[in-house]
């Protein structure tokens, strides 16, 4: 009976599949990179410089520069194969540019390791010459390199151009590097001589490389964030050490000089620095962020698990948890011998709370009685809340059903408290059933549908209360099942008839009316009389429609009899204090008046005080619409309800119909008769009529005519009768004038 909010309080959001997080401490530039780059390079310019195994011009032997080219020519070849191999989804085609550049710098690095002055002659004699022309080749193939990728797009190999291609160009360059240096070692301009060091041209050529380098560690730093999954930082680094190597190599006096040393050193550097950038696109990142995809999914999966059995708002165990716990307190208590109760909770008028104070307050509210009910009841019992008000409780380790009876009376005292929300106190009470297993059974969904059978009964009887489930209530629940049923379809099937009780005058004996009582003709069941299907059809709702015809029926038949020639009569119609509230009984009022052509003053609406009392704003409205229409208004069974005084003045109600209770009291205990004389008296002061139901003896009538009451109804005039009867006893009256035994009477 209540509705189920969507966003829910106390919840963290769920994981969205955007959140992938790279911490961008490898991405973000790079004054943390920057600083230690400076430390390294000035640490190692130091230690190359000021060390005291810096003695003579001497310092960079062969077997040196072997060492320091090996690890150079190693890293270049890692970022091959690192480039090539891993083939990460979306890896840039700069990254395989770098690869197969530096594949081919690391064969050229070879070649001006073998070519250096003092190594054995490679095809062509060792020389100063020879190595730094490898060198300078080497140096402008990794600019070159470095600047294409700076300056590429950072996408995927366009698919025209597969990686083979870049493979291949990259071993036809370094080919034709070699074959000139082999072949045609004259090509080159002097870059050194022994005893003057450097010429201009290797120096020129050095600068060149360093522009080339100094341009792609700018574009590098430009381009940071463009793809996290691309290290410009790493590349931009190295892009600055090359500049610093080729720095040092225009400063170098013999080949064997510090300068060189420190240039080969940076180098290697450079290239740990590309290694990195490269190993960090094509290897770290794709993992790393494969280890988040996957955590996110696990994060999701257990978010979902979660909510599959859980409610929402509170938090608790939802309805499949609570099975679960049932079989599992159910298979416990067999082995043990003991008894498990299922507690079916539902709050009391809780729609009135989501109606009133909206439904942010209700939810909190829920809340609230979930924290009341799990405070109270033991850690090892399950409070879960399948939906709507309702909360489902299992109660373990119970020697009998008398053992639940305290724990549910707790329940009811706690949620008897006042419960403050949004500074509002508020307070509430609840029906409880309970089922017990195994006794009453030990499937979750009979056990379930026998403590709601019980919490209904709770509710039927008062409210704020408990009721275990008995058999009896199986039986009576299964036939109001069926009547539900039935009652669906009895309109369509035309089942329902219309029975008439006279109305009488009690002075003249004149018959004035006649009230219109419903009575279901079931094929099996026979005559089904209202008190048996009137409150099935009003907890169903279908009261409305079955009110709607009755007041139609009503009409036609006066109408009918009116026009036979009988005088007129009014009809009385019940109308139930559902079809009050929620069907719109102006309209269809009028048109049954209409449509039947009864005069409107012939139709008397019938209303319990409870219609009353309830939202009088616009009950005051709809009495007034009706009496627009020019229908008599009557309450019934007056005197049983709590009707105030000022009501009935303010409703310009026509009578009233005072209860059978108080009239067959009359003749039991004399002393009552001032009940009826007050009710009688006060109509007459507010100048509405009185009537009296249920007169069924003589001495009633003359008690009743006595204190001043006016009008009849009762076994003792007629009983309720089929249309036709009702004619036929109305011709025979009419016959006679009146009721003969009313003037008789007299
Ligand atoms: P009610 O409106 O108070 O109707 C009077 C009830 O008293 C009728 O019962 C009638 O048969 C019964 N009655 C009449 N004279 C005597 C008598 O002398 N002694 C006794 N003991 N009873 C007498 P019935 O027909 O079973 O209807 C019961 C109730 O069902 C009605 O009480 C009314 O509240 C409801 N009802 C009947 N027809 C309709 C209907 O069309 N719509 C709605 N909403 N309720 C209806
Ligand atoms: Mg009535
Ligand atoms: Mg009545």
């Amino acid at each position: 009976a209540t509705h189920m909010s969507a966003p829910e309080a106390g919840l963290e959001p769920v994981v969205s599949p955007q959140t992938a997080v790279h911490d961008g401490a490898s991405h973000e530039l790079p004054t943390k990179l920057l600083l230690s780059l400076a430390v390294i390079l000035i640490a190692m310019w130091c230690a190359v410089t000021w060390l005291p195994w810096h003695v003579d011009g001497s310092v960079f032997s062969v077997s040196v520069h072997t060492i320091t080219e090996f690890g150079a020519i190693v890293a270049a070849l890692l970022v091959f194969s690192v480039a090539w191999h891993a083939r990460s989804p979306g890896q840039p085609g700069n990254i395989v540019i770098i690869g197969c550049g530096f594949l081919a710098v690391g064969l050229i690095d070879f070649g001006h390791t073998l070519s250096f002055k003092g190594m054995p002659d490679f095809v062509t004699p060792s020389g100063s010459q020879k190595a730094i022309e490898f060198w300078l080749m080497a140096r402008y193939t990794a600019a070159w390199t470095m600047l294409a990728a700076a300056i590429r797009p950072i996408q995927p190999l366009h698919s025209g151009w597969p990686r083979y291609v870049l493979l291949v160009a990259a071993l036809l360059w370094t080919a034709g590097m070699y074959a000139i240096e082999l072949l045609a070692p004259g090509i080159w301009p002097s870059t050194f001589v022994d005893g003057h060091g450097l010429t201009a041209f290797k120096v020129l050529a050095e600068y060149g490389v360093m522009a080339l380098a100094a341009t792609a560690a700018y574009v590098f730093m430009r381009r940071k964030s463009a793809d996290l999954a691309y290290s410009t930082n790493d590349l931009c680094a190295a892009a600055i050490i090359t500049v610093l190597s080729e720095a040092c190599l225009t400063l170098y006096g013999s080949v064997n000089d510090v300068f060189i040393l420190l240039g080969h050193l940076y180098k290697v550097v450079a290239y740990y620095f590309i290694y990195r950038a490269v190993f960090i696109t094509s290897v770290r990142d794709p993992y790393r962020r494969l280890s988040e995809e996957i955590e996110e999914r696990q994060e999701a999966e257990q978010r979902a698990a979660y909510l599959a059995y859980h409610d929402v708002l509170t938090s608790l165990p939802n309805r499949e948890l609570a099975r679960d716990r049932l079989n599992q307190a159910i298979a416990d208590a067999k082995r043990h011998q003991k008894q498990v109760a299922m507690v079916l909770l539902d709050l009391d008028h809780f729609k009135n709370i989501n109606d009133t104070l909206g439904h942010a307050v209700g939810d909190r509210l829920l809340q609230a009685v979930a924290d009341i009910l799990t405070r109270t009841l033991r850690q090892t019992d399950t409070v879960s809340r399948p939906g709507g008000d309702e909360f489902l409780m299992i109660l373990k380790d119970l020697h009998d059903a008398d053992a639940a009876a305290p724990v549910v009376n707790k329940l009811i005292e706690e949620l008897a408290k006042p419960i403050e929300i949004e500074g509002q106190e508020l307070s509430i009470s609840a029906s409880i059933g309970i089922a017990m297993a195994p006794n009453d059974g030990e499937e979750f969904e009979i056990l379930l549908q026998r403590a709601d059978t019980a919490m209904y009964r709770a509710k039927a009887e008062g409210r704020n209360t408990y009721r275990f489930f008995d058999d009896r209530m199986n039986a009576e629940s299964v036939e109001k099942l069926s009547m539900r049923n039935g009652l669906r379809r009895a309109l369509e099937l035309k089942q329902f008839v219309l029975h008439y009780q006279p109305q009488v005058d009690l002075a003249t004996g004149r018959v004035f009316g006649a009230e219109a009582l419903i009575r279901w003709q079931h094929p099996e069941w026979g005559l089904v009389p209202p008190g048996k299907f009137i409150p099935v059809a009003e907890d169903s709702g279908l009261i409305v429609p079955i009110g709607d015809w009755v007041i139609e029926e009503a009409c036609r038949q006066a109408k009918e009899w009116l026009d036979k020639g009988y005088p007129p009569l009014t009809v009385a119609v019940n109308l139930s204090a559902l079809q009050f509230k929620r069907g719109e009984v102006e309209q269809v009022v009028s048109q049954a008046l209409a449509c039947s052509g009864l005069p409107a003053n012939q139709l008397e609406l019938e209303l319990t005080e409870s219609v009353l009392i309830s939202d009088v704003e616009s009950v005051e409205r709809r009495l007034k619409g009706l009496k627009a229409l020019g229908v008599k208004l009557a309450i019934d069974d007056f005197g049983t309800g709590y009707s105030s005084l000022s009501y009935l003045k303010r409703f310009s109600v026509d009578k009233l119909k005072i209860d059978q209770s108080f009239v067959r009291d009359l003749e039991r205990h004399p002393d009552e008769v001032a009940i009826v004389r007050a009710i009688i008296q006060m109509a007459a002061g507010l100048g509405l009529n009185s009537i009296a139901e249920g007169v069924e003896t003589l001495g009633m009538m003359q008690n009743l005519r006595a204190l001043g009451c006016e009008e009849g109804q009762g076994y003792w005039f007629a009983k309720p009768m089929p249309a036709a009867a009702f004619e036929d006893w109305l011709t025979h009256t009419l016959d006679k004038g009146t009721l003969a035994r009313v003037t008789e009477a007299a």
